[in-house]
Order: C-alpha cells, then sequence, then structure tokens
C-alpha cells in the first residue's frame, strides 16, 4: 500500500491529505492554520470526524513535526517510512516547467530565482518544500505546478502586445493558474462523456474565490483568463479581474496612493467586495441579492457577463466545443450563479435544467437533453492530481 502525501502551503497555513495510491483513497486531511502567530490552530478529519488543538506553531517546519507526530498518535502510520512521497502544490513553475517534476537541489534553486513572479505564494510553497524535505530526506518530494497544464498555449494567446524586451528579458507574459483544476474536470468529463481527451473540446469554468476560465481542445490547454498573475481575467470575491491598465495611474493620481497600493486595492477590495460593498463570499451575494440588494446583484452579474464573453470567446477560438464545466466552490454550490450564466450563452445551443441543476457537489450533467452543448457540474480536487503525479514519479 503505497501512501502520499498532498501538501499545500500557504504563507500561515500548510493544508494536507494523505492518500492511499493507486486506489486514490483518502485517508486523512487536515489543515494547520496561523503558522508563525499566536494560538496557531491544527485540524485533523479522520473517519468523518473532526479533532481541532490549539498549539503555539512558531514555524512551517514545527508545523511538519506535528502533523506527522499526529499522525503516527492516532495511530494513521506506524513511522514517517510509511510515506513513500510528498507532492507539493506550487503555484508558479515560470517559464520553463511544463510538467509535475522531482524537486531536487537544482529545481529548487530554480524556483528561486523566479520567486518575484509570484511572491505572495510561491515563498510560502518553497517554505514548505524545505520543511517537508528536511523531516523526510529519503523521499521523493513532487512539485504539482499551477502553472504547468497551460504550457500547450500557443504564443498569440500567451503573449502580451507590449514592448518585446518585457517577454524576452522579464519573461511577461500570460502564464494562467488553476492549471491542476482544469486538467483534473477536462479528463474526468472526457471519462464520463466515454471519450478520450484528445476527441472533445471543453470549457472550464473554475469559479471560486479565485476564478479561471480555460480553454481546453482536444485535452490541452489553448487559452485561459489569468494572467502573468491572478489578478487577470473574470472578477473574483476579492479580485478586479481584467480592467483598463491606465486606471492605475489615474487612481494613484486621484488617491495619492502608490503602485503597491493600487494594486492592493485591486487585489483586496475589488471584485465582489468592490462592486457589492457587501461581502467577498458568494453566499452572502446571493442572499442579499434574493432580498432585492441591487449591488449584490450587479457584483454576480458583472462577473456572469464577464464568464459568459469568455466561454463565447473560447467556443469561437477552438472551432466549438462539446461541453462547459463548473467547479471550484461557486461552480460546485451556487445554482443561481450557473443558470445566470448559462442562460447568457445560450445562443452557443446550451440549456439548462433546472432539476438537474438544483443540486451542490456532486458530479453531475445539468444541461437538458436537448442541449447541443453539455453542462457538467464537476467537483473539482487538486489532491488527487497531485497524488497521481507524485505516484508517477516514485
Ligand atoms: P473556493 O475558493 O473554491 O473554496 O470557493 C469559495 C467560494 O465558494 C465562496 O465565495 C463561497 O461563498 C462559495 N460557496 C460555497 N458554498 C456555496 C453555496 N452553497 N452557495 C454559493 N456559494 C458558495
Amino acid at each position: 500500500m503505497i501512501k502520499i502525501m498532498a501538501v499545500n502551503a500557504g504563507s500561515s497555513s500548510l493544508k494536507f491529505q494523505l492518500l492511499e495510491m493507486p486506489e486514490e483513497k483518502l485517508i486523512t486531511s487536515g489543515i494547520v492554520e496561523r503558522i508563525g502567530l499566536k494560538h496557531s490552530v491544527f485540524t485533523i478529519k479522520l473517519n468523518g470526524e473532526k479533532k481541532e488543538e490549539t498549539l503555539d506553531i512558531p514555524n512551517h517546519g514545527v508545523a511538519v513535526n506535528i502533523l506527522l507526530n499526529k499522525l503516527i498518535e492516532l495511530k494513521i502510520i506506524a513511522s514517517y517510512d510509511e510515506i513513500s512521497g510528498v507532492g507539493h502544490r506550487v503555484v508558479h513553475g515560470g517559464s520553463e516547467i511544463s510538467k509535475s517534476i522531482v524537486l531536487n537541489e537544482k529545481e529548487i534553486e530554480y524556483l528561486e530565482s523566479i520567486v518575484d513572479l509570484a511572491p505572495l505564494h510561491l515563498g510560502p510553497n518553497l517554505i514548505g518544500i524545505k520543511a517537508f524535505k528536511v523531516i523526510l530526506p529519503n523521499v521523493k518530494h513532487v512539485g504539482v505546478f499551477d502553472t504547468a497544464f497551460h504550457h500547450t498555449m500557443p504564443e498569440e494567446s500567451f503573449l502580451y502586445a507590449v514592448p518585446w524586451d518585457w517577454y524576452e528579458k522579464f519573461q511577461v507574459r500570460k502564464y494562467g493558474f488553476h492549471g491542476t483544476s482544469h486538467k483534473y474536470v477536462s479528463d474526468r468529463c472526457a471519462e464520463i462523456m466515454r471519450k478520450k481527451p484528445e476527441e472533445i473540446n471543453v470549457i472550464v469554468c473554475h469559479i471560486g474565490n479565485g476564478a479561471s476560465i480555460c480553454a481546453v481542445k482536444q485535452g490541452r490547454s489553448v487559452d485561459t483568463s489569468m494572467g502573468f498573475t491572478p489578478l487577470d481575467g473574470i472578477p473574483m470575491g476579492t479580485r478586479s479581474g481584467s480592467i483598463d491598465p491606465a486606471v492605475v495611474e489615474f487612481m494613484m493620481n486621484k488617491k495619492n496612493k502608490k503602485v503597491k497600493e493600487i494594486t492592493n486595492l485591486l487585489n483586496k477590495q475589488s471584485g465582489y467586495i468592490g462592486l457589492s460593498g457587501l461581502s467577498s463570499d458568494s453566499r452572502d451575494l446571493v442572499e442579499a441579492s434574493k432580498n432585492g440588494n441591487h449591488r449584490a446583484q450587479l457584483a454576480i452579474d458583472v462577473q456572469a457577463k464577464r464568464i459568459a464573453d469568455y466561454i463565447a470567446s473560447y467556443y469561437v477560438y477552438m472551432g466549438g466545443a462539446d461541453a462547459i464545466i463548473f467547479t471550484a466552490g461557486i461552480g460546485e454550490n451556487a445554482k443561481s450563479t450557473r443558470s445566470n450564466i448559462i442562460e447568457r450563452v445560450s445562443i452557443l445551443g446550451a440549456k439548462i435544467d433546472e432539476e438537474r441543476n438544483d443540486c451542490r457537489g456532486v458530479e453531475r450533467l445539468i444541461s437538458t437533453d436537448d442541449s447541443k452543448l453539455k453542462v457538467y457540474l464537476i467537483p473539482t480536487n487538486e489532491e488527487v492530481m497531485i497524488a497521481r503525479d507524485t505516484l508517477s514519479l516514485l
């Protein structure tokens, strides 16, 4: 029996899942939160039961130690040796990494050299990788990259029309994110449709707090809405998505703010929260809009319109599509948002079946039988993808 740990390290958190492979069976999962702050919280789920403990966890190294010792204490593993490999979710692989790889010295050095492409996420990812490597030095550590799936985008999709040296010298281009999720659900969709990924074109709507749309042509990403950073594309919980770049200088002057402060507002005070003035959480907006809150409805509609724009554009770009897929927190749970979006692309032949659509978090066809363009809800599972790639590299 092979046990693989799938890890997602953030600046103050560390999410983990232990999976039995190749069965893809979840053994346990959990999260360490508030690492480096007072009263860190360690949560572990086992057999449907959640255990929570408040501890002082000063850094990621201590978090990893506590986590592994907890697995032994709860008799989930008898010793560290039972873990055959660790798969790390890594936000960015720059322009060089196009698939999952074993993380040795050289690979880690490369990742360190591109930290400024995603300082808020890649830095913490590296801290997590190093902490695990110190404590589990004899197993393979595999990096699974959010950007890797999008490496198949053609130049016409990933290049920005900016001075050439921005791309050549500074690697300014579209990278795209959520690749692991886009790949998982598009492969799964092919399975459900009893086709090979190469036989279908799909448009994936990964709509969570962060959100991106992806054109998957014959199993390969050919375009996606996030760009150089995850700020681009459609409006999200707190991010603006694409705006006219000239707004940045204009608002700097109006508000007497620095570039960094404006970027921060675009990342943290825009999207749902910016438009609604109410919340970044889709549940609050759905509820408020039901009660007649105009700005909550506007926030939902602005996002839905932009998603429909992407769907239409990708449909044309791929020369047609077989299915639209909804996934992630909002895509999996918010039925009204799904119908709002599909109504806007009815011209493409997509028709929602409201009875089928009345569901949450299940794998299901939600379009009518006569819908030319099928619509699926497919819950994402990035951890399984991480474990699969790790297993294949062991
Ligand atoms: P994620 O980033 O994928 O975890 O997604 C988080 C988003 O999913 C938040 O905006 C949540 O409000 C949203 N979400 C979760 N459950 C529901 C629900 N039942 N209805 C609407 N949105 C939901």
